[in-house]
């Protein structure tokens, strides 16, 4: 589970982090009111579940109440990489010289916990990785010893910070190691760490993510459970009873079985795909919940084409294929789709799909490349 940035910050204050001060608003006025409560200048943050909100404009300074109340109607009700912004966080703007970056996250590979230190904060850590991947000092942790100061200030030193951030640094490191260990966490951020212009280290902003399979134990947990907003196509799909998952790309993925959807993301992305999502349309599956399936898919504006993976044991092929004439016949389908059918009834599907405007694969990879060749000629 992904919490909210002033939900962090609520958790790291109780590590003894310094947090900026401030408050969630849900509108203008509140938002003026609790600049005015401040009384300095004001940061407005967009509160979704995102990163580079920054540079997508959910984040904005306001100098007064006025300002901030004007920042805050440009913020409330954007849509911020498909999140709409419902709530803002109102605090302090901090005056920042430097930023840096602190996380811990598990590294499977090594099967360990993972620390990193970064003198390059205020971007995301994965463009640093790329760019820059020795401006990263990182430390595997042995979970026999955990985190030492020694170790908190070789990453420190490794990561070149400052000397002025290197002492100060070391409680806000701790603070998030033991909050990761605390809250089951997968990821815990501090991006950025901020050191402002009078030498003061402040966490300028706070990315967890929790295990799920965990949160039974944090009761005290159960609001954050509440207040947590779904990505809201991920949400609609599970209402209609589908396991999706979005993910970024733009071809959408319908299959029948966890195992080979799981298979057809990965050819696809083989193949030079990008997939747009899971979706596991589980077994037997009947025309309407074919129906269903692609218009869940359509309901994210990046999908670009579908392909179908379906693999007949349970689910009968002339069902499958009942469903999609049904699908093309009574929606407004744009977009291409590839059908890979196999298994029962394959063949009697195979003939129903005959002179419609799907596109018949006879191998998952050939469906792969035809619709990666498809989307890719627009
Ligand atoms: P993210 O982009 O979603 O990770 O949001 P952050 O909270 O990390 O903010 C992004 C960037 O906005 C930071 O790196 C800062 O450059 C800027 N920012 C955030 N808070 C403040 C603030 O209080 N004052 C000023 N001037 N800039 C801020
Ligand atoms: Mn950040």
């Amino acid at each position: 589970m992904k919490i909210h940035e002033y939900q962090g910050k609520e958790l790291l204050a109780k590590y003894g982090v310094p947090v900026p001060q401030g408050r969630v608003a849900t509108t203008p006025d509140e938002v003026e009111t609790i600049a005015r409560e401040i009384g300095k200048p004001v940061v407005v943050k967009a509160q979704v579940h995102t990163g580079g909100r920054g540079k997508a404009g959910g984040i904005k300074v306001g100098k007064t109440p006025e300002e901030a109340r004007e920042v805050a109607t440009q913020i409330l009700g954007m849509d911020l990489k498909g999140f709409t912004v419902e709530k803002v966080l109102v605090e302090e703007a901090a005056d920042i010289k430097e930023e840096y970056y602190l996380g811990i996250t598990t590294d499977r590979a090594a099967r360990r916990n993972i620390v990193m230190v970064s003198k390059e904060g205020g971007i995301e850590i994965e463009v640093v990785a790329e760019e820059n991947p020795d401006a990263i000092a990182k430390l595997h942790l042995d979970p026999a010893i955990g985190l030492q100061d020694y170790q908190m200030r070789q990453l420190g030193f490794d990561a070149k910070l400052p000397k002025e951030a290197l002492r100060g640094m070391g409680p806000f490191l701790k603070a998030l190691y033991n909050l990761y260990l605390d809250y089951d966490c997968s990821l815990a951020e501090i991006n950025p760490l901020v050191l402002t212009g009078d030498g003061k280290l402040i966490a300028a902003d706070a990315k967890v993510v929790l295990d799920d399979n965990a949160l039974f134990r944090h009761p005290d947990l159960a609001q954050y459970q509440e207040e947590q907003e779904d990505d809201e196509i991920e949400a609609e799909a599970h209402k209609r009873g589908l396991t999706y998952v979005r993910l970024d790309g733009d071809i959408g993925i319908i299959g029948n079985g966890a195992g080979l959807v799981m298979t057809t993301l990965d050819v696809v992305q083989r193949e030079g795909g990008r997939p747009a999502n899971f979706l596991d349309i589980g077994g037997g599956a009947k025309a309407e919940t074919v129906t269903t399936a692609i218009d869940t898919v359509l309901l994210d504006p990046a999908v670009k084409g579908i392909f179908f993976n379906i693999f007949g044991g349970i689910t009968r092929g002339d069902e499958v294929a009942k469903g999609m004439l049904e699908a093309i016949a009574t929606m407004d389908i744009k977009v291409p789709i590839v059908v890979r059918l196999t298994g029962t009834r394959a063949a009697e599907g195979l003939a129903l799909l005959e002179g419609s405007s799907l596109v018949g694969a006879a191998t998952m990879q050939e469906g792969a490349q035809k619709i990666v060749e498809l989307v890719n000629a627009g």
